[in-house]
C-alpha cells in the first residue's frame, strides 16, 4: 500500500514515510493509491473479532511497512480496557429499536479524538525509535485537540510536546485536564492572548524552516492520515454490533467539523462495509451542510465563524474535505488543484452540475444543521426518553439523525464527547450538571504545571530551544 497526494505532486510513499508529515509537499493531503476492498466472506469472518482484532485487520491493509506481529502488539498495547474504560473500547448503547449511540468518548480526555490520538502516540514512538530519531510536537489548542495529543504523547520516548493555549480562556475542566499533567515531556505554554495568537505563533515558528529542521518540529493535526485510518475501525465494530448478517445496511450520524470522523466512514464504505447513509451534522457553522445540500463549497472567513455551544465544530473550512472531493471527482489531481485554486480566487467552488453531483449523491452523504435551541431540546428529549445525558456535539448529530431515519435501517449516532465536558450547557438544558466519571472528581484541585509566556514568537522559540 502506497500513498499519493490529492494534488498529484508526490511520488508514491509507504505508510511510515507519511506518518510523521503534515501536508504533502505540494500542499495536498496524503491518500492511499486505492482503497482495499473487503469482500463479504472476509467481513463475515471479522464479525467474531474483538476491537483489537478488527483494528489489526483494518490497519494491516493500510500499513504494510511495519511487520504484522509488531503492528498487532502496538494495537494490543493501545486499545486496552485500562485506557478506554471497557474491553469493547467503543460500546453500543441502544436508545430504542433502530436508534443507537456509539460510545467513542471513554478514553483519557473523554472525547472521540483519543481513539485516533492514542494510536498515533504508539506509532510515533515506534517509528522514531526504529529510526533513532526524536520529535518535538508543536501545537495550538483551545481545548480538545491539545489535551488528546498530550494524553497520547505523555511519557513517550523520543517525543516532547509544546502546546500553546490561550491563558485563562479555556473551560475550567479543559484547563485542569491539560495543566495537571506532570510528565516532563509535556510542556503547557499558556500564552497571554487568544487562540488565534497561539495559532499565529505556531504558524510563524513552523514557517521558519531552518528552526523547524534544527529543532525537529512536527504536528499532530487532523489531516494526519493515521488518525483518519484509526477511526475507520469503529465503523466496522459498530456495524457488527447492530446487525446479524452482512446483507444488512446501517446508517451513521456524525457531528462534523474538520471532516475527519465522517471521512473515515466514507473510507469504510469504499472498502465495502454496507453503509447506507452517512448523515453529516453541523452546528450553526454550516459550510459542509451547505455543500451537501447545494454542491457549493464556500469556506467562511474567520470573522464569519460563529462561537457556539458545540465549540469543537466551530470551523471555517473543513481540512479533511479535500480527500473526499478527490474521490468524487474520480481521483483526478488536476481537477482537485483547479478546485482549490478557485477557492483562493473566487472564495468557493461549485459541484452542483449533474456530472459532479451524481457521485456526491452516490457516496451516501446527506446532511443537516443544528442550532443552540435544537441542542438544548435534543439534550432534554434524549434525557427524558432514554435516560441518558448526551453532550452538545452528540446532540447536534442526534438532531440531524432523526431527520434521516428510515424504517428497517439501524441509525448509529456517534458520541464524540461526554456531557461532563460541557457542564454549562447541560445545566442550561436540564437544570442540573452532568455526572462526571469518578476518576475525574477532583480534577480541578490537582497540582498544575504550566508556563505563562507573552504572545511573542521569539519567546516561544527560546522556550523550545532551552527545553528541547
Ligand atoms: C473534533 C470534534 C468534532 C469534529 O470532528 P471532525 O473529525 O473534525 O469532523 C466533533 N465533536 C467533538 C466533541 C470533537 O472534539
Amino acid at each position: 500500500m502506497r500513498y499519493v497526494s490529492t494534488r498529484g505532486g508526490m511520488p508514491p510513499q509507504p505508510f511510515c514515510d507519511i506518518l510523521l508529515e503534515g501536508l504533502a509537499p505540494d500542499g495536498g493531503l496524503t491518500i492511499p493509491e486505492s482503497y482495499p476492498r473487503i469482500d463479504r466472506a472476509t467481513l463475515a469472518a471479522w464479525r467474531a473479532l474483538d476491537y483489537r482484532g478488527i483494528a489489526f485487520e483494518v490497519l494491516s491493509r493500510f500499513i504494510d511497512d511495519i511487520p504484522a506481529g509488531t503492528l498487532r502488539t502496538l494495537v494490543d498495547r493501545t486499545y486496552t480496557a485500562a485506557a478506554f474504560g471497557a474491553d469493547e473500547i467503543t460500546p453500543i448503547r441502544t436508545f430504542e429499536p433502530g436508534l443507537h449511540l456509539l460510545q467513542l468518548s471513554n478514553g483519557p480526555t473523554l472525547a472521540f479524538k483519543d481513539i485516533a490520538m492514542q494510536l498515533l502516540g504508539t506509532l510515533f514512538e515506534h517509528v522514531l525509535a526504529a529510526r533513532g530519531e526524536t520529535l518535538n510536537i508543536l501545537g495550538a489548542t483551545s481545548g480538545d485537540t491539545g489535551s488528546a495529543a498530550e494524553y497520547a504523547m505523555r511519557g513517550r520516548r523520543g517525543i516532547r510536546v509544546f502546546m500553546l493555549s490561550p491563558h485563562g480562556k479555556m473551560s475550567p475542566f479543559q484547563t485542569a485536564q491539560m495543566y495537571s499533567l506532570q510528565d516532563p515531556n509535556i510542556h503547557n505554554l499558556a500564552v497571554r492572548g487568544v487562540f488565534d495568537d497561539c495559532q499565529d505563533i505556531v504558524k510563524a515558528v513552523s514557517g521558519d524552516l531552518a528552526f523547524k529542521a534544527r529543532q525537529r518540529i512536527g504536528t499532530v493535526n487532523s489531516i494526519n492520515w493515521a488518525r483518519l485510518v484509526a477511526q475507520v475501525v469503529y465503523y466496522f465494530k459498530a456495524y457488527f454490533a447492530v446487525t446479524r448478517s452482512e446483507d444488512e445496511e446501517v446508517s451513521f450520524a456524525v457531528p462534523s467539523g474538520n471532516f475527519g470522523n465522517i471521512c473515515a466512514g466514507h473510507v469504510a464504505r469504499e472498502m465495502g462495509l454496507p453503509i447506507r447513509r452517512l448523515v453529516l451534522a453541523t452546528n450553526e457553522n454550516d459550510v459542509l451542510d451547505e455543500f451537501f445540500r447545494t454542491g457549493v463549497y464556500r469556506p467562511r472567513r474567520g470573522a464569519e465563524v460563529h462561537h457556539t455551544s458545540s465549540p469543537s465544530m466551530d470551523i471555517s473550512k473543513a481540512s479533511n474535505f479535500e480527500r473526499y472531493v478527490y474521490d468524487v471527482v474520480g481521483r483526478d489531481p488536476g481537477r482537485v488543484r483547479a478546485l482549490w485554486r478557485q477557492v483562493e480566487t473566487d472564495g468557493h467552488f461549485d459541484l452542483s452540475g449533474a456530472g459532479d453531483f451524481a457521485p456526491v449523491r452516490a457516496s451516501g452523504f446527506v446532511s443537516g444543521a443544528s442550532t443552540h435551541a435544537d441542542r438544548l431540546r435534543t439534550i432534554r428529549d434524549v434525557a427524558e426518553r432514554f435516560g441518558y445525558v448526551v453532550d452538545t456535539h452528540t446532540a447536534d448529530g442526534i438532531k440531524v439523525a432523526q431527520e434521516h431515519r428510515e424504517a428497517g435501517v439501524p441509525m448509529v449516532c456517534l458520541e464524540t464527547a461526554l456531557a461532563a465536558k460541557f457542564e454549562d450547557t447541560i445545566r442550561e438544558a436540564l437544570g442540573r450538571p452532568p455526572a462526571r466519571p469518578a476518576a475525574y472528581a477532583d480534577l480541578e484541585s490537582l497540582p498544575r504545571r504550566f508556563e505563562v509566556l507573552d504572545a511573542d514568537v521569539a519567546a516561544v522559540k527560546r522556550y523550545i530551544e532551552t527545553h528541547a
